[in-house]
């Protein structure tokens, strides 16, 4: 596993999934999602793909078509399979913003979201980077409807910040 998904807090690769605490080695697949802000990883998680899919059905359809479109409005998915295909250099998908494009060097603020089975790393439209300013575009497109999910969960599932934490950015972490 490339370290940059491996969990801050024990150093180590994740081994539970967030929301149903299933072990991650026997799930299909798994999201690794950390946000970082000045330099320093502040919101980690790693969710199964059905918990995911869980988070996602509480979405209105609009919801989610919002935040499919900011992704496809934004970013040249096709261009970027061409690119990178499955097979790349993990570093490759991550050296930039996905959907601005700014270099990823000397960015302080991003969120990385990459997708696993066991240990592998699934290259595909996954591993991502978005940058901060992306972040709150991205704030700024989704509805209060997913906020509300996303912060709820939040809330529900990191008993230690408050739901209503706010990344020291002052933006709120993402979903990738
Ligand atoms: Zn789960
Ligand atoms: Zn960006």
């Amino acid at each position: 596993m490339p370290d940059h998904f491996t969990s801050l807090e024990t150093g180590k690769p994740f081994t539970q999934c967030c929301a149903c605490e299933g072990l991650l080695s026997e799930k299909d697949m798994y999201i690794v999602n950390k946000s970082f802000a000045a330099g320093e990883c502040v919101f980690e998680l790693a969710m199964c793909f059905e918990c995911r899919e869980e988070l996602n059905s509480k979405l209105s359809e609009e919801s989610r078509v919002a935040m499919f479109d900011f992704m496809h409005d934004h970013a040249d998915m096709e261009k970027r399979e061409a690119t990178l295909g499955s097979d790349s250099d993990t570093e490759d998908y991550i050296a930039k913003c996905l959907t601005c494009g700014v270099d990823a060097k000397g960015l302080n603020n991003y969120t990385l979201g990459g997708m696993f089975s066991g240990d592998h790393l699934i290259k595909g439209p996954f591993p991502m980077l978005i940058c901060g300013s992306c972040e709150d575009k991205l704030n700024e497109t989704i509805s209060d409807e997913t906020r509300d999910v996303w912060d709820k969960f939040i809330g529900e599932h990191f008993p230690g910040p408050p739901s209503e934490a706010t990344l020291p950015t002052g933006s709120k972490p993402v979903f990738l």
